[in-house]
């Protein structure tokens, strides 16, 4: 045992790890944290989606996953039956994408996985060989896995291992296999064409999982109308993308890129111009035409020249820096009106139009290029890009600050803009109604095509570049189908409860924009599609339902039932009821109570009633989750809470590999310790803000566990009861009040105020009760220790259970209940009472700061009954009149009517419903019983009076005593 009190803070760090390692080994020998299905109890099913076990987790995961332990720990001490399963994701291309490069000696891939693997494995020859197991992808996925757990198991996590599992386990495939028979019955799995994103290295559809930052930074696919602009005097057409088709009412020229490659290629029996990175776009988005590139030219090499619009209009072709061959087909037409990348082109063209001469063009000719204004914003005189660009100060086409102008132009637009053009067809439209109608016209007159591009570059975790293709005969999940959005669009609007509840409209507009999903691919680790088994189901569609294996996963392994024991109908029973059990046992050879065993157990833990992950889930994972849900299982077993929270930086800056600044969570237990980062992570930040991650903030929490440790450890040997007097009476009343409060904080979730309210306010109430009653304030500590350390559980298991123990509790602490506060006294008035001692303190010191003369003796005047009574009738209601009229009957306060009007007009200013819970009689007692205090708190001598006997002896401003506030007389 450390002598603890005289430990310093450093070795305090170091007891702090050691009795983490200690708690951890309780708990896992004596099994506290694998609940039983019990009839009886109250169950709550918590889950925290499995993670990805390509390499170790680091402490932004570590946010999410240290939530949802203080969640079931919280849970569990407050009467519930708490699971709290975890198992991990394998699935798709990744982990083989890792193994081949490490197969194929890439150096970069070699350092970092010799580095990860370093990190848990001393022995240099020892590393070496797992890193050259790591050629086979399942090895690489259980290292980590392996390691992922002992992470976990190092911070305390209250983790039911038993129900572990990986998503490349036959067991696993055999559940995934029943889940897509499911959904084919259900006609929502098809194979058709299908818009995806794909990789041009890889050469395969490739998903949010497999692209880079696509979790935080999604990807997307847009929709451009390509627009054929025929070139005067030749046979082809310049091919000008646009997200807005209607503007080509208001187009007055075409840019392109001269610095640009461009090429003529061959299209349906046309020629189109376009930027050689369109082309390969172009063959991706239609691999059943033969798309030949005819000739090659640069971008200067089509300026001056004139093109024909489909609505007849005659354009000049200008240059512009800012048009992006990498981007859709690399050229557009200018509508300088309402696109601010147009109108600063035009502005800057202007200015500089002996620029066009290096292309052998008359300057003059942008003298006659003026905006034509086509749509109408009420309250935008001005053409709107011109009004925007000007608002924002842009003067340069490649200004960064474009992107939000023509964002915020678009969607002012999009909602209150309608067309003032001549042409009938589109006058008077909104701009959604014109777009649309624009898009069907020129694309059904063959003037337009469709052109796919995504919202911003994007590269796969391989290096290769992601675009948008067409793929024949690739399967899909189909969730755009009406009866299933109807349903889960029930689920998110009527049932599921989201915790911040401001993240409900971002549930809900996932949900609309959902449709068509890729659900396999040709390559991965995870489960082959049942009725096609070259293809694989990729990681986003096979982690939806996992939740309900948790239930029964640890029966399979227990009675080891084999993977090709685990048919569709034996799942169809489990799961769902149909089917007969003693046919499956029949047909299985599985006992059929066993099968109706799992169906018990199933039944008992499911729904999943909450689901905690972090934000970036949203618009994928937890969409799937609640769609999946409503597809395969009644209502009463869809999903009823999920919760979230934000994302960890470290120092104001983004965590990354490249800036060398991700803090693993293997370093947690090291260089921390477990305890101090849970009460770090739970205190830093509330759950809708990003937490910043620093070590200077880190120290401070340091400090706060040092110093509770050290009281916890002085109160030991303590005896006696705490007295019963007004402090002792405040100081029980508030911690009661703590109890309760700390607890409704948690069942918000709001896991911040929680720690503030469980663990600051309770270390400052003693703070202030040391300062009332000196040293015996141990008596007080002691008195509260147990509830209090209950209290903390949630957040420092470890530290908490030890100093149990050491005080002489006995049993797990995680496994004891929220106390009830009830042997506590209830005493408002005390609290009240007490409270205003602090804050006359306060004001005695601020007056002698005023003072700035010596002094030695302060009288405290108390205001009389009568004075609350004022207050009580002017609460009630009663005009000044007839308060006065009562005072004056009751009271003998003849010719005083301007006090009692002073009185009633001191409070209405700045109104303390507390008056109303205390009696002079007892403000007057407690001042008297705190003399004490107050003297030595003042340093100056204090005489406690009534009104009535400071107004005898001539104190000045005697009268100015109000309840609660008593008048302060300094000599
Ligand atoms: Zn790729």
């Amino acid at each position: 045992m450390f002598a603890l009190i005289t430990l310093d803070k450093k070795d305090f760090l170091e007891w702090m790890r050691s009795i983490e390692a200690k708690w951890q080994k309780r708990w896992k020998e004596a099994g506290v944290f694998e609940p039983k299905a019990e009839e009886s109890k109250v169950k709550y099913f918590l889950t925290v989606p499995y993670p990805y076990t390509n390499g170790p987790l680091h402490i932004g995961h570590g946010r999410t996953y240290t939530i949802g332990d203080i969640i079931a720990r919280f849970k569990r001490l407050t009467g519930y039956n708490v699971l709290f399963p975890m198992a991990f994701h394998i699935t798709g291309t990744p982990i083989i994408a890792i193994s081949e490069r490490i197969a194929n000696k890439d150096a970069k891939t070699l350092d970092m996985y010799r580095s990860y693997i370093s990190s848990y494995v001393e022995d240099r020859e020892k590393v070496e060989e797992i890193l050259e197991s790591f050629k086979d992808p399942l090895k690489l996925a259980t290292f980590f896995a392996e390691k992922v757990q002992s992470d976990f198991e190092a911070l305390g996590y209250s983790i039911d291992w038993r129900r572990k599992f990986h998503t490349g386990e036959p067991i696993y495939n055999a559940f995934v296999t029943w889940q897509y028979n499911r959904l084919r019955k259900l006609g929502v799995v098809a194979k058709g064409e299908h818009v995806v994103t794909y990789c041009l290295l890889h050469k395969q559809p490739e998903g949010e999982d497999d692209i880079q930052d696509a979790d935080v930074n999604p990807v997307e696919i847009l929709e451009y109308t390509a627009i054929k602009f025929k070139l005067e005097g030749s046979e082809s057409s310049l091919l000008a993308s646009t997200l807005r088709p209607e503007t080509l009412l208001g187009a007055t020229n075409i840019w392109v890129n001269p610095e640009a490659e461009y090429v003529i290629v061959e299209f349906n029996g046309e020629r189109l111009i376009i930027s050689k990175k369109a082309w390969v776009k172009l063959t991706h988005q239609h691999v059943e035409s033969d798309i030949r590139i005819l000739g090659e030219l640069k971008g200067s090499e089509l300026i001056g020249k004139t093109v024909e619009s489909p609505l007849g209009q005659k354009l000049l072709v200008l240059p512009a820096a800012f048009v992006d061959p990498g981007n859709a087909t690399g050229i557009v037409y200018s509508e300088p009106s309402d696109a601010p990348y147009d109108y600063v082109a035009l502005i800057e063209l202007k200015a500089n139009p002996h620029l066009l001469g290096a292309y052998g063009v008359d300057g003059r000719v942008v003298e006659n290029i003026n905006p034509i204004k086509i749509i109408e914003v009420l309250g935008i005189a001005d053409h709107h890009a011109k009004a925007v660009v000007e608002k924002y100060g842009i003067t340069s086409q490649l200004d960064d600050r474009l992107e939000e102008a023509t964002r915020e132009v678009y969607k002012e637009q999009f909602y209150n803009g309608k067309l003032i053009v001549d042409h009938p067809d589109f006058k008077g439209l909104s701009v959604p109604e014109a777009r649309d109608k624009m898009k069907k016209k020129l694309i059904s007159d063959g003037k337009a095509m469709v052109f796919y591009e995504l919202n911003r570059r994007a590269f796969c975790r391989g290096g290769g570049e992601i675009i948008v293709a067409k793929i024949r005969d690739q399967w899909f999940i189909d969730y755009s189908a009406p009866w299933w959005k109807d349903k889960t669009r029930n689920l998110i609007n009527e049932r599921l409860e989201i915790i911040p509840p401001k993240y409900k409209k971002a549930f809900q507009d996932v949900l609309e924009w959902v449709e068509k999903r890729p659900c396999a691919r040709k390559r991965g680790l995870g489960t082959k599609l049942p009725w096609e088994p070259d293809w694989i189901i990729e990681s986003l569609s096979d982690s939806t339902i996992y939740m309900a294996f948790y239930t029964i996963v640890h029966k399979i392994r227990e009675y080891r039932i084999p993977p090709e024991k685990l048919i569709p109908t034996f799942f169809d029973y489990v799961f769902l009821g149909e089917g007969c059990a003693e046919e499956i046992s029949k047909e299985t050879g599985i006992p059929v109570e066993l099968i109706e065993e799992m169906r018990k157990e199933f039944n008992y833990w499911y729904p999943v009633d909450h689901r905690h992950t972090g934000i970036p889930h949203i618009s994928n994972h937890l969409t799937f989750y609640l769609f999946h849900h409503t597809a395969i299982f009644p209502e009463d077993k869809w999903p009823r809470i999920i919760s979230l929270n934000e994302t960890v930086i470290r120092e104001g800056a983004k965590m990354s590999k490249s800036k060398g600044n991700v803090i693993p969570l293997r370093d947690i237990a090291r260089n921390y310790s477990a305890d101090l980062f849970r009460f770090y992570i739970a205190s830093a930040a509330s759950l809708d803000s990003v937490l910043d991650w620093k070590q200077k903030e880190i120290e401070l929490v340091l400090d706060g566990l040092y110093r509770f440790t050290n009281t916890m450890l002085q109160a030991r040997s303590i005896e006696g009861e705490i007295p019963s007097d007004f402090y002792g009476r405040w100081f029980a009343s508030k911690f009661r009040k703590i109890i309760s409060d700390s607890r409704k904080s948690m069942e918000l979730l709001e896991v911040r105020d929680y720690v503030q309210k469980a663990f600051y306010h309770v270390m400052n109430l003693i703070e202030q009760y040391r300062d009332l009653v000196g040293e015996n304030y141990l008596k007080a500590v002691k008195y509260i220790s147990e509830d209090w350390l209950i209290m903390l559980n949630p957040v420092i298991p470890h530290l908490t259970e030890e100093l149990n123990e050491l005080l002489g509790g006995g049993g797990f602490l995680s496994i004891s209940e929220w106390p009830t506060g009830s042997r506590y006294w209830e005493d408002e008035e005390s609290e009240v009472l007490v409270d205003s001692l602090f804050a006359l303190v306060e004001d005695v010191r601020k007056i002698l700061e005023v003072l700035k003369k010596p002094a030695t003796k302060a009288v405290i005047i108390v205001a009389p009954e009568w004075k609350r009574e004022a207050l009580r009738l002017y609460r009630e209601g009663k005009g000044m009149k007839s308060i006065i009229e009562e005072l004056k009957s009751n009271y003998n306060l003849r010719g005083r009517e301007l006090e009692i009007v002073e009185t009633v007009q001191t409070f209405s200013r700045n109104p303390n419903e507390d008056v109303f819970k205390t009696s002079s009689r007892r403000e007057y007692e407690v001042l008297q019983y705190s003399v004490n205090f107050l003297e030595r708190k003042t340093g100056l001598k204090i005489e406690v009076l009534w009104e009535d006997e400071a107004r005898a002896r001539g104190i000045p401003r005697s009268e100015k005593a109000q309840p609660l506030k008593p008048a302060i007389y300094v000599d």
